[in-house]
């Protein structure tokens, strides 16, 4: 289980942020694959009570479903990015179908933003990608979508390797709600026994 890219991956990758900048001891929390009723609220509401500000990227095809849900994350003031407009798989998508998906998103939730789904992006796409959006990979990957991850190691996986400037994965999305929902507040607490502070994605 890699739960932070090697340097060999970034290095590859260099138009992708990994890692924001180490000022202090701020790390980000962001969550894939939404909106989505039910769980996306809970979570709005659960970072709402703690005055945390975090960056959702979303599917655009969520987002044309559940507008009330995508409204009540920008309201929060929370960061907003593209994730596609389908969730689609960069590795096996043509690059213009791949472009034009990443569009469509942008039609529905304008953001200069943008985390490619499955963090799959081939080197023309990011090459492209790159002229208009920031690009953005993560530091930390909690696993919490993955069915054969406990709720614990979750927790584990987000706080262990993390560090100032730390981006870190979460999902709403359904195959996720069981260890997001138990992974997320203990996170919190834990990362903010050490010090940290979150904010949300700016770039
Ligand atoms: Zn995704």
């Amino acid at each position: 289980m890699i739960v932070s890219p090697p340097n060999v991956l970034r290095n590859m990758y260099k138009q992708c942020v990994w890692r924001m900048a180490p000022s202090g001891k701020k790390v980000y929390l962001t969550f894939d694959d939404g909106p989505i009723p039910g769980l996306t609220e809970w979570i709005a509401g659960y970072l709402g009570k703690y005055n945390i500000k975090a960056t959702f990227f979303c599917v655009g095809e969520n987002v044309d479903r559940n507008p009330s849900v995508y409204k009540q994350l920008q309201n929060a003031g929370h960061a907003l990015g593209n994730h596609t407009h389908n969730h689609l798989k960069g590795f096996y998508t043509g690059n213009e179908t791949y472009f034009e998906n990443v569009e469509r998103c942008n039609e529905v939730m304008q953001s200069n933003l943008f985390r490619p789904p499955y963090g799959q992006l081939k080197f023309s796409q990011q090459r492209v990608l790159a002229k208009k959006y920031k690009l953005v990979m993560w530091d930390i990957l909690s696993y919490d979508y993955s069915s054969s991850v406990s709720p614990d190691k979750c927790v584990q996986n987000a706080v262990e390797k993390t560090r100032p400037g730390s981006i870190i994965v979460f999902h709403d999305n359904i195959k996720a709600e069981k260890n997001v929902t138990y992974a997320l507040p203990k996170t919190i607490e834990q990362l903010v026994d050490k010090g940290f502070e979150f904010d949300k994605i700016v770039l």
